[in-house]
């Protein structure tokens, strides 16, 4: 494993404060914000505050307390949107799209988590 992180990325500058966004969580390693284009009715993007690329490199690389407090937010923000399929929510669907195949735009890991209508079939058939 190999990354070099690039710290020009949009949401390097989010969590320097260069650029504003829409808070839905901080916490002490992980900031929860609405997507600036959202998919659907509900769509917030999950980001862990240190420098990871990609999921398989925060889970390589990031502390356990890093991780756990990046879990437990995703699910904290399915809370705040009432999305919840245990406690009647309609659910939800969680996306982190890496590296070329998987069509990532902004090079830090972000988590979709997608909401609020049936989202249908989760890939396209080709
Ligand atoms: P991905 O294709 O998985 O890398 O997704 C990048 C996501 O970031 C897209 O859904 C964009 O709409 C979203 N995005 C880009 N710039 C911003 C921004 N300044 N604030 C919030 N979301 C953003």
């Amino acid at each position: 494993m190999a990354y070099a992180y690039d710290d020009q990325n949009i949401f390097a500058k989010i969590l320097r404060g260069e650029i504003p966004n829409k808070t839905v969580l901080d916490t002490e390693h992980t900031l929860a914000f609405h997507d600036i284009a959202p998919q659907a009715p509900e769509h917030v993007l999950v980001i862990p505050k240190g420098a990871y690329v990609n999921f398989d490199h925060f889970a390589q690389a990031a502390s356990e307390a890093e991780i756990v407090d990046f879990t437990r937010a995703i699910a904290a923000v399915c809370k705040e949107l009432g999305v919840e399929p245990g406690e009647g929510g309609m659910g939800y669907r969680l996306l982190a799209n890496s590296g070329e195949a998987g069509v990532q735009e902004v090079p830090h890991l972000h988590v979709h988590v997608v909401s609020g209508r049936p989202l249908g079939r989760m890939l396209q058939k080709q």
